[in-house]
């Protein structure tokens, strides 16, 4: 397969019937200027929308009323004589003239309400589809047809995942094979069943045309822990507006995981100041400017959503936007292709045991504390899944909730007795059934703490001293057993109920030394509260410490690489194997809360960058046994001074502002 191009446009085209002038003001050669000025490499255009209609003539599909011309063949032409690739888009899950035409097409809720949105005015919008009706022959047409017609390189179907379904066919099909559909395990199995065939039937309709067309199935989220639905795509794109309700951690989360599964990837932000769908929205250009970045530093390749206005005439502000972001990642490409994403930590978290086809809007907060953690501290990391090789980490964390079958205990012994190195939190690590430790932590459980929340009396320094440290989940007791204890446990007088309370929030500590709740082994940490979740949610900075002494203290003098930046700073490093060198990624950019918005529903907070704020004296490590021949600033070839001192290659750059490499050639 041919590599994916670093800049990518998504352009969305989703068209009320009811306008009309549908691409009238479409210009072949204006719309090649915006691609040009905009420095586009790709651009993924519109066979069908959510609204349903075709943007060409078709058979299969009804053309949208107020289009009288292939608009989608002369957006083809236009990207062909420039010699840029484009994938075409077809709404799979979404089609609201059918969904209208056909209410029982329509997926069901177990209380048998529709599914997708409440628009931002509260009111219906949307609607998502059952693959598992007569719809799905209609959907196999449309591609088979765009296929013959375009022969274009990819197929990106939207709204496309496991979603459990309780519509009149799949609740005969589940009544038909025994089961009942009540037992949500099994609306899931249902839903699974649904998704293979509709995702194997897209494979042989693409298939029957082209052996090598690219497929991609978008659900706004790759499952950690599912590669049999990522079996399914050729690439990923991890659609991820850290404006539209994604934030600027899920992200670099989701491409931690994906790094590992052996396919390329995308990063999918927007140019707008919120979402999809926002006409004359914009984001400020050092936004994308940083988005881009991020994208190359975490290994992916870089795509940009934006929406054509229905007269076809492509927005000459939003091209000279990402032309400005694009032109720094042009310059940055020889750096960036080819890159692995190197890791010291894996964490092993809840989504990716628990085997369900997650979307984006579940929360795993364990999962989300620790990617923060991971990120605030500079780490190296990836996510593991249980099909991930152990062995490639020199630390796994278990965050909070990760209950061990014997199976998953004797793989973590066995990569712990070959020298692997573990941290386990709050009921990680225990029994599926009981709360025993199955793995060497040097302690044993001695059951829960009764105060929630409990305080943290720390063996060592935090930043805001030694006292006691409120926790608000659950913690763990333990007694030791060979373990070193380096943090205990201490009760408050009593939890807050409505006859007994202190004050505002909780009760304070009670005196006393309390029990002990973490504990070190020469490769192991444990520590007893649910810390990763309590990040999540309250963000205390010591959760973060307490971790990051665990951490610290275990991969000492083991680390890759590090690099001295504030909390909100990236760092990743990257190994381009065939050029011979490291490629190490700092990013920053302050983010303000700006405001909020209503999508699918829920409440997105919009988190806003502006102002690229240079950072200064930046320190870089990065180990390695080789001889080092150079360190310099990329894209600007400025070489840095550098010296080697027990495997260590130690620099400085003085000042750096948004993005920047240094490439460490051996
Ligand atoms: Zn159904």
């Amino acid at each position: 397969m041919k590599r994916l191009p670093f800049r990518q446009v998504h352009l969305d085209f989703h068209t009320s019937g009811l306008i009309e002038g549908i691409g009238e003001d479409f210009d072949k050669k204006e719309f090649q200027r915006a691609l040009k000025n905009g420095r586009v490499e790709s651009i993924t255009l519109f066979s069908k929308c959510h609204h349903g209609w075709s943007y060409h003539p078709s058979k299969a599909n009804r053309i949208h009323p107020h289009l009288n011309f292939d608009l989608l063949g002369q957006q083809l032409e236009a990207c062909n004589e420039l010699g840029v690739r484009a994938p075409v888009y077809i709404s799979a899950g979404i089609d609201e003239k059918e969904a209208v035409a056909h209410p029982e097409w329509l997926l069901r809720n177990a209380d048998e309400s529709t599914e997708w949105v409440p628009d931002f005015t509260g009111a219906p919008g949307f609607h998502i589809l059952c693959f598992n009706t007569s719809y799905m022959p209609v959907l196999l047409a449309q591609i088979h047809e765009v296929m013959e017609l375009y022969h274009p390189e990819e197929i990106f179907l939207d709204i496309a995942s496991v979603k459990p379904c309780l519509c009149a066919a799949c609740r005969a099909e589940m009544l038909a094979l025994g089961d009942d559909p009540r037992d949500t395990d099994a609306v899931t199995h249902q839903a699974e069943r649904v998704f293979t065939r509709y995702a194997q039937s897209v494979r042989e309709a693409v298939r029957a045309h082209s052996e090598n067309c690219a497929i991609f199935h978008n659900g706004g989220h790759i499952t950690r822990g599912r590669r049999d639905l990522a079996a399914w795509d050729s690439h990923f794109e991890l659609e991820s507006l850290p404006t539209g309700g994604w934030g600027y951690n899920h992200f670099p989360m989701s491409a931690a995981y994906v790094a590992g599964l052996g396919k390329e990837y995308l990063g999918m932000t927007g140019k707008f100041h919120t979402t999809w769908g926002e006409f004359g929205g914009f984001k400020h250009p050092n936004a994308l400017r940083y988005e881009t970045g991020l994208s190359l530093a975490f290994g992916a390749k870089c795509s940009i959503g934006d929406q054509l206005h229905p007269r076809g005439a492509m927005n000459p502000d939003t091209y000279a936007l990402i032309g400005a972001a694009y032109a720094e990642v042009e310059e940055k490409e020889p750096y960036c292709e080819d890159a692995e994403l190197l890791y010291d930590v894996g964490i092993l978290g809840q989504e990716a045991v628990s085997g369900g086809a997650s979307d984006r809007d579940m929360s795993f907060d364990g999962d989300t504390g620790a990617n923060r953690i991971m990120l605030e501290g500079g780490y190296l990391y990836r996510f593991l899944d249980l099909e991930s090789d152990f062995a490639a980490c020199k630390l796994i964390i278990l965050p909070d909730t990760i209950r061990m079958t014997e199976e998953l205990a004797s793989r973590l012994r066995d990569y712990m007795a070959a020298g692997g190195e573990l941290l386990a939190t709050g009921k990680s690590g225990m029994a599926i059934d009981s709360d025993m430790f199955l793995l060497p932590l040097g302690a044993k459980a001695a059951g829960q703490a009764q105060s929630i929340p409990s305080y943290l009396l720390p063996g060592f320094a935090l930043t805001t001293g030694n006292s006691p440290h409120v926790m608000y989940e659950p913690c763990e007791i333990i007694e030791p057993a060979g373990g070193k204890v380096f943090a205990r446990c201490a009760d408050s007088y009593f939890n807050r109920d409505t006859y007994r309370f202190c004050s505002h929030l909780h009760t304070p500590n009670k005196p006393g030394n309390g029990r002990p709740a973490a504990c070190f082994t020469s490769n192991a940490a444990y520590i007893g509260w649910q810390v990763f979740t309590d990040y999540a949610k309250k963000g205390s900075l010591h959760c973060k410490e307490l971790v990051i002494y665990a951490v610290d203290s275990l991969l000492a003098g083991s680390k890759t690489a590090t690099a001295s930046l504030p909390d909100r700073g990236v760092f990743t490093v990257t190994r381009q194997a065939s050029k011979n060198r490291y490629v190490m990624h700092l990013l920053f950019a302050h983010t303000t809360l700006r405001g909020a918005f209503r999508y699918t529903g829920q409440e997105k907070l919009v988190e806003v960058i502006e102002d690229i704020v240079p950072l200064y004296d930046t320190r870089l490590q990065l180990r390695t046994d080789k001889y080092v021949r150079r360190v310099y600033l990329a894209p600007q070839i400025e070489e840095l001074g550098f010296a080697v001192k027990d495997g260590l290659c130690t620099f400085t750059v003085p000042r750096w502002k948004c993005h920047q490499m240094i490439v460490v050639e051996l």
